[in-house]
This record gives C-alpha cells, sequence and structure tokens, in this order.
C-alpha cells in the first residue's frame, strides 16, 4: 500500500437501496478508476453487495473495502462478519472507528480489538478518528491524541503500513449539524498533530500511515483540502454515491 500515491475511499453508508442501482454507480466509479495511474480507489459499499464487486476488482487501481468487521473471527456473534469472512471473499480494505459506529456504542477498546483482529487476518485498516465537536480551548487535540492511541494500542511497527488514519471531524459530515467541511488549514494542522502523536508513538524515523481527511468533500473543495491541508487521501461519504462528483474528485485526485 506504501506505493499508492493517492488514496480515495468511498464510503457508501447504507446507501443504494438495491443492487442494480449499486451496480450502475459501481460500474461508472470503476470506469473512471481505472483510467487514474496516480490514485486508488477504494469503493466500501453495504456488506451485501461485496460479493459481487470483489471479482470485478482485479486491477490494483480499485478495490473493494468493508465499513465494518467483528473482532473475532469465528463464534456466536449474532449478525456479525468476521475479518476472515471478508478477505475470504476478495475485500482488502475495512473501516473500522467511523463515527456514525462510535454513536451507536462502540468503545476504544472494542475498536482496537476489531484493528488488531482485522490486521492479523490481512486486511488494510481505515481507522477514522475525529471529535464531536470543537471548542475555543483546543480540548479535540487531545480527544483525537486518545482516540490514536486507543485505537493503535498494541499495534506495532510492522502493521503501520496496512493502516490509513482518516481524520473525520463528526460536524463536518454531510448531514450532521453544520455538515460542512473544515477549512483546508484546520486540516493542515491536524494532519501536522497526528503525525506528530504517531511520531511520538512510533518513533521519528517510523514510516508513518497515510492520514486522509473525511468530511462534506465534494468536487469544490477537495482540491484546496488536498493541496493545503496535505492530506494523502480521503474518504467521501454522500459525494460518492454521485458518478460524475465522484469521477472529478477522483480527477482531481489524480492531478495533484
Ligand atoms: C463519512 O461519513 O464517512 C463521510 C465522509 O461523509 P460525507 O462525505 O457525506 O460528509
Amino acid at each position: 500500500m506504501s506505493k499508492i500515491k493517492k488514496i480515495i475511499i468511498a464510503n457508501w453508508k447504507m446507501n443504494p437501496t438495491n443492487l442494480k442501482e449499486a451496480k450502475k454507480v459501481f460500474t461508472g466509479i470503476k470506469r473512471t478508476a481505472i483510467k487514474l495511474s496516480n490514485v486508488k480507489t477504494v469503493v466500501c459499499p453495504p456488506f451485501i453487495y461485496l460479493d459481487d464487486f470483489a471479482p470485478l476488482c482485479k486491477e490494483n487501481k480499485i478495490s473493494v473495502g468493508a465499513q465494518d468487521a467483528f473482532s473475532k473471527n469465528k463464534g456466536s456473534f449474532t449478525g456479525m462478519i468476521s475479518p476472515e469472512m471478508l478477505k475470504k471473499n476478495g475485500v482488502t480494505f475495512v473501516i473500522l472507528g467511523h463515527s456514525e459506529r462510535r454513536a451507536l456504542g462502540e468503545t476504544d477498546e472494542f475498536i482496537n480489538n476489531k484493528v488488531r483482529m482485522s490486521l492479523k487476518t490481512g486486511l488494510n485498516v481505515v481507522l477514522c478518528v475525529g471529535e464531536k465537536e470543537r471548542d475555543e480551548h483546543g480540548w479535540y487535540f487531545p480527544f483525537i491524541k486518545d482516540q490514536l492511541l486507543s485505537g493503535l494500542e498494541k499495534v506495532g511497527k510492522s502493521d503501520l503500513k496496512n493502516i490509513l488514519i482518516v481524520y473525520e471531524p463528526v460536524w463536518a459530515i454531510s448531514g450532521n449539524s453544520g455538515g460542512q467541511s473544515m477549512s483546508s488549514a484546520e486540516v493542515h494542522e491536524m494532519t501536522i498533530f497526528i503525525k506528530k502523536v504517531l511520531s511520538d508513538k512510533y518513533g521519528i524515523n517510523t514510516s508513518l500511515p497515510k492520514i486522509l481527511y473525511g468530511g462534506s468533500v465534494n468536487p469544490k473543495n477537495a482540491e484546496d483540502i488536498f493541496v493545503n491541508g496535505q492530506i494523502d487521501g480521503l474518504l467521501v461519504g454522500k459525494a460518492s454515491l454521485d458518478i460524475e462528483d465522484f469521477g472529478l474528485i477522483l480527477k482531481i485526485a489524480n492531478k495533484i
């Protein structure tokens, strides 16, 4: 994963509502993704569509990811999907710690268990962190540090090449109150902070995970966030369901 220049992840959440529409969006995204030499695209549809799309991802330029995975690989866990099941079905990435799952009650400890099991199974982990709100005293800095260090507890240096960190402030996610992308200067500040936390943990000479930004990214703000935010990629929700908008975001990332 370290050779990939930019990485753009589509988080479809619980959309589209039927396979026909999902296939249409996936095919549209793939058409653009396979033409781009500078970008890796990862589409994360609902679990139920993964089987249909994984076989269509032979090229290195596009892969499928899951939106979650459980912390164990087998057992009596009703409703859960294991990292091993995903891996065996051609899934190579998994989003963990998304704020919408944290809001359902997932703790840092649970997320860390999922992170470690997914890494052990050979999946690339997309670990999301982000504060719910900002305060004038900057308490979001220690909050993010805590989420990062808890999520990566007992994760060794050798696993870092299979981890992507997504900084996704909850208040900036479209649909949430505010729902406005943060400024590229603020993204840059947080990128530096996250790198500092990681290099304090893993050592200054360690090659660190890529840092992505997520939260109301669209074709209008993508270039500014990329260039001035100094990030390695994006996690895109709403705009990733629009073939044209997502295609534009991919092309913008490709030319930077
Ligand atoms: C998300 O929730 O992961 C996300 C990036 O959403 P949006 O782009 O719609 O803000």
